[in-house]
Formats: structure tokens, sequence, C-alpha cells
């Protein structure tokens, strides 16, 4: 079996190949290298695929949740809810900031936050709610934004995972994840749904003085040349970068059902072993868009079976073997209870297996076949 990646950007690259080296060549020819109309245009782009007022693109994705906190004009101290499984860039901001985080446990079945526990942990410091859509699906956002009206809080959707993915409202309307909260985030980290080739993120958010103040934190608080009227920071997304996603940006669509076709691939051949709970869709099918494939497996053959896909040259992630609770850099600082008995089970079940838009049925094929003989 050829090589078989966890995700094969190579492979995606060659598929599109003369239309980004098109657009590579055209910003080196512009010399147009920061704030090239090309970035202006894939925020343009970006703002009508998400069909969000306004797209600020930045650094990265942990820049967009931080210049986010720096809008809300927050002070030390104050409390910001968010999950504790998730990619640390989360919790890192808020305590870069000097805020303090207060962890909610998740939802087993779907890995979010859940949205049950979150009204116990809000006090008169609390300010806002920082739901992520981890691994693609989108959190229970309609309960999280009912919670965040009647507490007077913002919400910040972390959308860095589950970029093209819509949630579908009690009344059957659906819209677009990043676009529901306040203020929403995404990453275009190489490896996520819609990917640069080096680093780059953006956030989102339909409230006009949100956007402008946000625009002026990404750019040194400046808002008129050289005259500083907050502190801000240095928060760019290169026009090469932006250049390259407005080509990929439209696939993403095209990119996602690729993904959701491999997911229902693998859903199929696990469907008849017990041992193996295959991803819970909450929603339908537009709610999860895979940025990970996780299974959960009875913890005490976790091991084994990774142990069984590494010796059959497939690859396999464990997203994540900790929770922020449990972090050494967090652990005793910051987190008040240890009171997380849903990411303190499933961190030891979940196995993520090859995910992307390049993977072919045969592969498909090798993989499941080498797992269900596991389980024999
Ligand atoms: C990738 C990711 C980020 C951070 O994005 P970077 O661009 O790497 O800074 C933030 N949150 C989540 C949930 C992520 O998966």
């Amino acid at each position: 079996m050829k090589n078989i990646n966890m995700v094969d950007l190579n492979g995606q690259y060659r598929k599109i190949r003369w239309k980004v080296n098109r657009e590579i060549k055209k910003v080196i020819k512009s010399s147009s290298f920061i704030n090239g109309p090309i970035v202006k245009e894939f925020q343009n782009n970006l703002q009508e695929y998400l069909n969000v007022r306004h797209v600020i693109p930045c650094a990265n994705g942990t820049d967009a949740l931080q210049i986010a906190l720096m809008a809300l004009d927050l002070k030390k101290g104050d409390e910001i809810i968010t999950t504790n499984f998730s990619f640390a860039s989360t919790i890192e901001v808020i305590v870069l900031l000097g805020l303090k985080p207060v962890m909610v446990d998740i939802d087993p079945s779907t890995f979010n936050l859940n949205p049950s526990l979150i009204e116990t942990k809000i006090t008169d410091r609390t300010k806002v709610i920082i739901p992520v859509h981890l691994f693609g699906q989108s959190c229970r956002i309609e309960e999280i934004i009912n919670i965040a009206n009647k507490n007077n809080l913002k919400v910040i959707e972390d959308n860095a995972q589950a970029l093209g993915s819509k949630f579908k409202f009690s009344n059957s309307e659906k819209q677009m994840l990043g676009t529901i909260g306040d203020i929403g985030t995404t990453s275009f980290f190489p490896s996520k749904n819609l990917g640069c080739y080096g680093d780059g993120g953006a956030i989102f958010t339909s409230s006009d003085n949100l956007a402008y103040k946000m625009r002026g934190i990404a750019n040194h608080g400046m808002y008129e040349r050289y005259y500083h009227d907050e502190i801000g920071i240095n928060s760019r997304l290169d026009s090469m970068q932006a250049a390259i996603l407005n080509v990929k940006l439209k696939y993403l669509d095209k990119y996602n059902q690729r993904r959701q076709k491999s997911a229902d691939l693998y859903n199929q051949a696990f469907k008849s072993i017990d041992k193996i709970q295959t991803p819970f869709v909450e929603s339908d099918i537009d709610s999860h868009v895979y940025h990970q494939y996780t299974l959960k497996v009875p913890s005490e053959i976790r091991d084994d079976l990774a142990e069984h896909l590494s010796l059959n040259n497939i690859p396999f992630g464990i997203y994540y073997p900790l929770g922020f609770h449990e972090q050494k850099a967090y652990k005793q600082k910051f987190l008040s209870d240890n009171d997380f008995p849903a990411t303190n089970e499933i961190k030891n079940q979940v196995i993520s297996l090859p995910m992307h838009t390049e993977l072919s049925r045969r592969q498909i094929n090798y993989i499941t076949d080498t797992i269900v003989s596991f389980f024999k």
C-alpha cells in the first residue's frame, strides 16, 4: 500500500498546482507582499462565502482569538468560560491577557463543551464564553447563545477546525459556524480544512464597531498612520498566503464533501464492530466537516490498536492526550476544581484516523480492513 498520511497536502496541491503557482507568481511580480490587493480580495470572497459582514484577516488562529478578546474591554481577572478539551490556543490567550479561564467539561459523545454545565460556572465576573467546534463538528451553539444572552455574556466561536460547517437552528434555519457568536475566529494552518502554505488566520463579526476595533488592534492599535489609540499587536495575513487561500476557498465545499464521504466509508466499515464507536453526529450532515475522524474504543485496548496501526504503516493521532486541567502549564495555577469526568474518560478512548481530501477508496479499505482484523 502506497504511503498513507494523516494529511496529504502535496497530493492536494498537485491538482491545483497551475492555479496556485500562477497566483503566487502574480504576488511576486507585484512585490506587494504585505496588505496587497489580494488580501482584500480574499477577505471579500470569504465574507461572501460565510455570509458575514466583516472578515478581518490576521496572522494565525491563536492571534485571532487574542485579538477578539482584546476587543471586548475586559479587565484583569474577568472570567472566560471555555472547554477543557481543545488545542492549547484557547486557554493560552486567556491566561496571557491576565483573564481567568473557567473550564467546562465536555459532552462525551461529541467531545464538545457541554452547554448544560455552563450555568453552574457563571459568576458576576464572567464575561465571555468561548465554545470550540471541535474536530469539525458544531457544538450546541444555539443553547450557548441563549445562555449568553440571558446572562449578558459575549460569545467567541473558535472555529479553527470547522470552517464551512453549518449549524441548524431549532427553526431549521442554517448558518455558517463562526458567524453565529459575537465574534468567530479561524486558522488557516496548512492542515486545517482551509489551509494556506504557512500561517494564517481570520476573525469574523457582524458588528461594525467590533470590526473597526479589531482591525486596529491587529495593526498596532493604529487607526490613522502613526497614531496609536490602543495597545495593539502586529498580526497580518501576507499576500502570498491570501493568494493561495483565494484559490483554495473555491474548493472548500468540495474538500469538505470529500472528508464527509471518507467518514461515511469509515462508518460503514466499522458498523458491525461493537467495540468501536464512530463519530456521533448530533445534527445533519452539514454540521460536521471532519477536521478529524475520531473513534472511541475501550481504553484498555486503545494503545494496542494504535500499535497495530503503526505496525501496518497507518498513521493515527491522539487528540488530545490530556484535558487542560491536567496540562502542566495550567493545572495548578488557574483551575479551581478537578471535576472533568467526561474528559478524563474519553482522553484514553480517542484515536483519530487519517482524514484528508486525497484519501482513496483503496487506502480507506486498507485502513478499515486492518482495523477490523484487529477486532476479529
Ligand atoms: C489550530 C487551532 C488553533 C490555532 O490556530 P493557529 O493558526 O495554529 O494559531 C486554535 N484553536 C483550535 C481549536 C485549533 O485547532
